[in-house]
Formats: structure tokens, C-alpha cells, sequence
């Protein structure tokens, strides 16, 4: 590592670490696993991020997911600016709300109603209060490795055993909330059946599965073929709902999201990222009579001060109506795979075991000879091979997520050549992991 390349980083970092807790607002983002410090972002335009040393990278990061334009695409900032000019956030009604929920609507099928909240914990979080309210049962049911926000019933890690009920994964979390949560692994058709027999169907039994139709947070794993009808079909045999968290997923794989990949219906769907377009939004929705259940329709409580803020709201609208046009997913779907294939090769060169899986422009290739299936599959990757990949990734002008279980995303502005230079990079790094 060449230490004068970050020095204004460094000392970014010392400042945010005094008044910060570990001087990031997102835990990742630290890079701790990666063995390094973090570098400091200036600005992003298209496939680029620029670091406050004037170091250019080449972005996978994207913001975990939104930008799946690119960085600043120049109709996502007219829309922002056009919005702030007239004022940010009104605590009324706009116009722009129904028009995003359209929009919406019309991409994802399974939702017929869909309400605006800020970010994809409150969109799971909410979705899950409603699969209780509607069934008045408390259990979940959630795969090992599935990240889908953190709150409270959702930070837990497996017990011992295939099927286990939640402990806290976080000091402050009660185990008495986690106890409601059932843990099963992903990809796992017998584990979840096994889960419905154990805890029943009954009053205080099992509200709603939900599950990462992609999982995005163990790296990328996709669901084996027919789980995700599995689980649709063990849903309607025991009375229960199916939520799909498209948080990362939806408007990411496809305009209509995992679930119009693999032609599952959900019955209430989580959004989050690609739908505020880089801006603070998401959003829960799904079959009309479940929805008509929250307030003020029904009585399910469900509230926020900046729900459907109107900069948010118009950054969606202008995102998704790119996304409608053209041939986005098109190109997505060319570049990934150049990436897929031109990763393969580098490894192969360099006699290093990589394997690396994809879903349109989701990508992870994971340090080890086959594919994950599940979390535990996932956990062994070599960690020590990616941090150090990572830094040499780094340092040769290619931003990472920092983390081997973290997915890549590529953006539309990832055009061949930036591709090429990406897999050149890789080439070079995978060299040097046996130097
Ligand atoms: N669900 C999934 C699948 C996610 O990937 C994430 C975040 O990465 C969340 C929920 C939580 O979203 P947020 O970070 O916006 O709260």
C-alpha cells in the first residue's frame, strides 16, 4: 500500500473516529474485515468514485445497491434540484407520492398498495408487524445469513441445530423478541417445512416467512430451483405470508424484481435503494386486502415525519422512469457477465479458487472452489485472500465492498472498457495473492 495515496483519507478518519463510533455512521464501512482504513468520498459521477486525495476509483460499491444508473445520473439531479427549489419536506400530502406508488405498482405485480417509509430496516420491520397483525400469530421465520435490516426481531444468529429459535445477535436486543424468530438455512426446502410442523399454524404460531428471494448478504446466493415456490407453497398450506425482501433486489435484477425472475407472488414485497435513486426511501406493499390493514385504513400502526419526502420521491420517480426506458437491463446483463467471465479467467490464470456467482448485475465471487448454496457454505471463503485481493484492488484504482459476504453491483454507466480495466486489475491482484 502506498500510505501517500491516502493521507487525507487518514486524517479524515482520525477526525470522524473522535465523534463517531469507529468514525462511520454504518459498520462496514469502517473496512475492518478488509484489514485497512476506510477512504474518504469527494464526489461519484457515473461508474467513478473520487476519494478527498483526487484518487479516482472504479465503483462496485454503489451505495450498496441505488446506483443503479450510475453515479449523479444527470435527469435523477435536474429532478432533485427542481424538487428542493420548491422546499424539502412538507409534513402534507404531494402529488409526487402517487406518482412514485404508481410507478411502483405498475413494475412490481404482486403490489397492489405500497406505503413510502425511509429506509429498508423500517420497510421490513413494518411488513412484518403487518404479516402478525393480519394473522394474529407472532412467529417469523427467517434464513441464517439473510440480512434484512436491524431491528430487533431481525438481529439474531441460529442456535444449534437446522431449525433453532433466535438468540440476540447484538447486546440490547431482548431474547425474549428474538425467541419469536426461527432460523432456518437458506436454500433449505426440508428445514422450513420442518420449522411449520414444529411451531404450528395455530394462535402463536407462525406469521410469515421472509426471505431475500436473492440473498444479497452472504455474498450473492441465488435460491436453488424451485425454493422459492416451496416456500410459497408451505405458505398457503399453513395459512401464513410470504414476504419477499427486494430491498436489493427489486428494480435491481429486473424491473419487476426477484419475484419476476422466478414468477413467485409474494404476498407483501419490501423495497428500499434502487427506489429512492441514491436518496433516502423505501417502501412496503403487496396484496390490497393486507395493506387496506395499516393506518389509517385499518389498524395497524405504521408512521414517519419524512415518509415520502418530496426530494426522495422525485429522485425515485425520475430513477424508475429511466429504468422503463430502453434497454437498461440489457446492458446490465452484458457487462455482468463480462465481469462474471473476466474474473473466472483472472483466477484461473493466477491458480486461485474462486467461484463467482450472479444474478443480472449482482456479483460476488466468493474465495473458494464451488458456489455457496447457505450461509454456512458461504462463512468458508478464504477471508484472508479477499481483504488482501481487496486492497490490492484498491490501490490499483477499484472500489470494492469491503467485505468477502458483501455483493458487487454493477451500474448501468459500466461500459466494456471500464469492464476490461476491472478485469485487468483482477488479473494483476490475483497474481500477487501468491506473491
Ligand atoms: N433488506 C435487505 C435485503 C438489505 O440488503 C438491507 C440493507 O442492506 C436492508 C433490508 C436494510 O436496509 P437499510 O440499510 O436501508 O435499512
Amino acid at each position: 500500500m502506498n500510505a501517500n495515496r491516502y493521507t487525507k483519507s487518514a486524517a479524515a478518519f482520525a477526525r470522524a473516529k473522535a465523534v463517531l463510533p469507529g468514525g462511520v455512521n454504518s459498520p462496514v464501512r469502517s473496512c475492518k474485515a478488509v484489514g485497512r482504513d476506510p477512504i474518504f468520498i469527494a464526489s461519484a459521477t457515473g461508474p467513478y468514485v473520487n476519494d478527498i486525495d483526487g484518487n479516482r476509483y472504479i465503483d462496485y460499491v454503489g451505495s450498496y445497491g441505488p446506483a443503479i444508473l450510475g453515479h449523479a445520473p444527470p435527469e435523477v439531479v435536474e429532478a432533485v434540484k427542481k424538487a428542493a427549489e420548491k422546499g424539502f419536506s412538507f409534513g402534507m400530502p404531494t402529488e409526487a407520492e402517487s406518482e412514485l406508488a404508481e410507478l411502483v405498482i405498475d413494475a412490481v405485480e404482486s403490489v397492489e398498495v405500497v406505503r413510502f417509509v425511509n429506509s429498508g430496516t423500517e420497510a421490513v420491520m413494518s411488513a412484518i408487524r403487518l404479516a402478525r397483525a393480519a394473522t394474529g400469530r407472532s412467529k417469523i421465520i427467517k434464513c441464517t445469513g439473510c440480512y434484512h435490516g436491524h431491528s430487533d426481531s431481525l438481529l439474531v444468529q441460529a442456535g444449534s441445530g437446522a431449525t433453532t429459535l433466535g438468540v440476540p445477535s447484538s447486546p440490547g436486543v431482548p431474547a425474549s423478541i428474538t425467541s419469536h424468530t426461527l432460523l432456518v438455512p437458506y436454500n433449505d426446502v426440508h428445514a422450513m417445512a420442518h420449522a411449520f410442523d414444529q411451531h404450528g399454524a395455530d394462535s402463536g404460531g407462525i406469521a410469515c416467512i421472509v426471505i431475500e428471494p436473492i440473498a444479497g448478504n452472504m455474498g450473492c446466493v441465488p435460491p436453488a430451483d424451485g425454493y422459492l415456490q416451496a416456500l410459497r407453497q408451505l405458505c398457503d398450506r399453513h395459512n401464513a405470508l410470504l414476504i419477499f425482501d427486494e430491498v436489493m433486489t427489486g428494480f435491481r435484477v429486473a424491473l419487476g424484481g426477484a419475484q419476476s425472475i422466478y414468477n413467485v407472488t409474494p404476498d407483501l414485497t419490501c423495497l428500499g435503494k434502487v427506489i429512492g435513486g441514491g436518496l433516502p426511501c423505501a417502501a412496503y406493499g403487496g396484496r390490497e386486502d393486507l395493506m387496506r390493514q395499516v393506518a389509517p385504513d385499518g389498524p395497524m400502526y405504521q408512521a414517519g415525519t419524512l415518509s415520502g419526502n418530496p426530494l426522495a420521491m422525485a429522485a425515485g420517480i425520475a430513477t424508475m422512469k429511466l429504468l422503463r426506458e430502453g434497454s437498461v437491463y440489457k446492458t446490465l446483463e452484458h457487462h455482468s457477465r463480462l465481469l462474471q467471465d473476466g474474473l473466472t479467467m483472472a483466477a484461473q490464470a493466477a491458480g486461485v479458487s474462486l467461484s463467482v456467482t450472479r444474478v443480472g448485475s449482482m456479483i460476488c465471487p466468493f474465495f473458494r472452489k464451488a458456489a455457496p448454496t447457505n450461509y454456512e457454505e458461504a462463512t468458508t471463503s478464504d477471508t484472508k485472500a479477499f481483504g488482501s485481493f481487496f486492497r490490492h484492488m484498491l490501490d490499483s484504482g477499484i472500489a470494492l465492498p469491503p467485505s468477502q459476504y458483501e455483493t458487487w453491483f454493477v451500474s448501468a454507466t459500466h461500459d466494456e472498457d471500464v469492464i476490461q480495466e476491472t478485469v485487468t486489475a483482477a488479473t494483476e491482484a490475483m497474481k500477487q495473492l501468491h506473491s
